[in-house]
């Protein structure tokens, strides 16, 4: 068990470390930001903070000697520099390496018996229109790597299309994924301990715009919920085979024919965040627990709901409206300029 008072080391210095670091906090952890920005928005509520490259091998090896367990709050990094850390990384990096790449990512989940959208692997424009061919349109071309909030997506409505989309995600190697009809999108939120102990927390409904997450909501209603079960079981399955350790994401779509997996995060996740006010304990808080050794906190909710509404780019601007607003907590990242499409925080409404 590492005891409070130990350090944690956070890869990773966005809004999910910045959280991650003040649940740590509330339990007597200090922690070690570990990012190549100058000022990342979680150095500033962390003990200590390592600015280096992620694929800094010599620098890596330094800062985990400096800490007691390591995690990531971000999946898009090298995993051979990780490596090295050993089994004070956790999760591990099977997790990493699972979750970073769209098409190993699919293979696994299927291989642990869950189901995904129809796909294909594609990595030139005659195996898209091959793609096109076999799964039909509407059909969605996702980068195998580095994509996030929609980025590096494009969509083939008509097979005329195929030139088009393959361009417009820069002819990366990319999955061809069958367009899916579905009534809502959920996620499930799993936390798994060193023993393979398992918490999960109410599911939230997520819904999105222009492939950014707006709101989660708890309880998600009778439609996802009549759901939950199955993707419970698949969540705990993907979570066994992966050898998880920490909280784990999995998104599904809410499909008339049952749950349909579309990715996996090996971390907390935006739609999570309304457990910091809505549960008993908050992902981040689970999280830390997870990774310590620590016995998985409650996930009951706290009353009987919560609403999480992301403050996306400008959106931010509301805040003095939102503080002034009774029952809304209200989450800013302090992370300066807000960019159009940019996460700087986000509002709880609970009850
Ligand atoms: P990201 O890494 O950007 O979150 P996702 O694969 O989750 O990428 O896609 C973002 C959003 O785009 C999803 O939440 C969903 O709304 C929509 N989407 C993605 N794949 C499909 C699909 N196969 N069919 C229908 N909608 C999809
Ligand atoms: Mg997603």
């Amino acid at each position: 068990m590492i005891e409070p008072g130990r350090t944690i080391g956070i890869v990773g210095g966005g809004q999910l470390g910045r959280m991650l670091a003040m649940a740590g906090a509330q339990l007597g952890y200090r922690t070690h930001i570990y990012d190549p920005h100058e000022r990342p928005c979680a150095a500033d509520v962390a003990a200590e903070f390592t600015r280096a490259a992620f694929d800094d091998r010599a620098a890596l090896d330094r800062f985990a000697t400096s800490c007691d367990v390591v995690t990531y709050e971000f999946e898009n990094l090298a995993v051979e520099p990780l490596a090295g850390i050993g089994d004070k990384l956790r999760p591990g990096t099977r997790s990493l390496s699972v979750a970073q790449d769209r098409a190993a990512e699919k293979s696994f989940i299927e291989s642990a018996g869950s189901r995904v959208a129809p796909w294909r692997a594609v990595a030139s424009l005659a195996e898209v229109e091959a793609a096109v061919a076999a799964l039909g349109c509407p059909l969605v071309l996702k980068t195998r790597r580095y994509g996030y909030d929609g980025k590096g997506q494009a969509w083939i409505r008509w097979p005329e299309q195929a030139a088009e989309a393959w361009a417009a995600i820069g002819e990366q190697p990319a999955v061809a994924e069958k367009g899916m009809n579905f009534d809502a999108e959920f996620s499930i939120i799993i936390a798994r301990g060193v023993h393979g102990d398992t918490a999960i927390f109410p599911a939230p409904r997520n819904d999105h715009r222009e492939g950014i997450l707006r709101t989660s909501t708890v309880p998600a209603g009778p439609a996802i919920a009549s759901l939950v079960p199955a993707a419970s079981a698949m969540a705990g399955a993907i979570a066994d085979a992966l050898g998880h350790v920490g909280v784990l994401t999995v998104e599904y779509f809410a499909c008339a024919d049952g749950p349909v997996v579309n990715e996996i995060a090996p971390r907390v996740h935006n739609s999570g965040h309304w457990t910091i006010e809505g549960a008993a304990t908050s992902q981040f808080e689970q999280h830390i627990r997870a990774i310590c050794g620590l016995p998985l906190g409650s996930t009951a909710l706290r009353g009987p709901g919560a609403t999480m509404e992301n403050l996306i780019g400008p959106d931010a601007d509301r805040w003095p409206e939102l503080v002034s607003e009774p029952g809304a907590s209200v989450h800013l990242y302090g992370k300066g300029e807000a960019r159009p499409g940019r996460k700087m925080g986000h509002v709880t409404r609970v009850g």
